[in-house]
């Protein structure tokens, strides 16, 4: 049995990856502060002998008592509408909360995967992106916030494995969706169902020609753990290549959800990446991984998910352990 710990365990891709692990009998240590994640999104792990959770703020120094054998560092709020609400705790997150997570992993002797991002390559000079190209990022804008902080975690990352021999992994995932956002996440994928579920006005920024590549989260999960148990250790690009324009996305979500929705264009924010597509080479030859669900299907089961949670998210009374860190 190995012991994996999660930062950002309580939020949308880390709960998963919580329950992902947990169900292939591995130990998981949960820790989260709970700004943009929320326990309900692991309350099925509840009295699960081989789960534990600490309310912690990883910006801060942090210990555990447990054995580790992998660090998943997670936390980050994550939606721009997040990050800019939240801009302070962001960069920290990606910045202190990196390095104390791979402090952690230090002297733990663990293995370290960075949640890292398609933003580093900000809004790109090249199409389709791969992970040689360093990217177009305005430091000031903002979205600065959350670009810069990872591509610092980035950096620092890989000073840990020049320097101190760390087992390390990055991983840059591309806009993921799926069950466990939440529906005032902003963005576009829960945005987008919950206008259409409620039959409000569906909000496309600009005009909306900008592109972006939507991966399911079970392919993510797939790639994420093909990644931490790899030999690799520079930054591997994980998402679907299947490019769509934002306006084509708006109607595929009224379309699917039958909804009476009509479209409403405002404006477009700041910086907002005008396209964006990995390339997944890298991840196909070195993990032999590519995404298996499309878009429809992967929204079909997002949408069931919103509508279990209409008309409002009720929050689930847990009496979950809460470990002291
Ligand atoms: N977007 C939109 N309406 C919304 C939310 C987002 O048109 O209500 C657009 C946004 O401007 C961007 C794209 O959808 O061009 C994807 O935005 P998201 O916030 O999902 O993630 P991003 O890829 O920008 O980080």
């Amino acid at each position: 049995m190995r012991s994996i710990l999660i930062t950002g365990g309580a939020g949308f891709i880390g709960s998963h990856l919580c329950k992902r692990f947990i169900s292939k009998g591995e130990q998981v240590i949960c820790v989260d502060n709970l700004l943009t994640g929320n326990m309900s999104n692991v309350a099925t792990l509840e009295g699960n002998a081989r789960f534990r959770f600490y309310q912690a703020d990883v910006s801060k120094h942090f210990e555990v008592k447990e054995p580790v054998n992998y660090v998943l560092h997670f936390a980050s709020p994550a939606s721009p509408a997040d990050y800019q609400k939240y801009p302070i705790q962001t960069l920290k997150v990606g910045s202190l909360g990196t390095h104390n997570a791979l402090g952690l992993a230090k002297v733990k002797g663990a293995t370290f995967l960075l949640a890292s991002t398609s933003e580093v390559y900000g809004d790109p000079l090249i199409h389709p992106q791969h992970e040689d190209y360093w990217g177009n990022v305005n430091p000031i804008g903002p979205r600065g916030v959350y670009d810069e902080a990872k591509r610092f975690g980035e950096a620092l990352t890989l000073a840990y494995h020049r320097s101190h021999g760390l087992d390390v992994k990055i991983a840059r995932i591309f806009n993921t969706y799926g069950p466990n956002m939440r529906q005032n996440d902003g963005r576009a994928i829960p945005n987008f169902i919950d206008q259409a579920l409620k039959n409000k006005p569906i909000t496309v920024f600009g005009n909306g020609s900008q592109t972006r590549s939507f991966g399911y989260i079970d392919d993510l999960l797939e790639g994420i753990e093909k990644l931490l148990f790899s030999s690799y250790n520079e930054p591997v690009n994980i998402g679907n290549p299947d490019e769509m324009t934002v306006l084509e996305l708006a109607k595929l979500i009224i379309e699917l959800t039958g909804s009476k929705s009509k479209i409403e264009f405002k404006e477009l924010p700041r910086d907002d990446p005008k396209v964006r597509q990995p390339d997944i080479k890298r991840a196909k030859e070195i993990l032999g991984w590519e995404p298996k669900v499309n878009i429809r299907n992967g929204l079909l089961k997002t949408i069931e998910y919103f509508k279990k949670m209409l008309p409002e998210r009720k929050e689930r009374k847990s009496n979950i352990h809460y470990g002291r860190s």
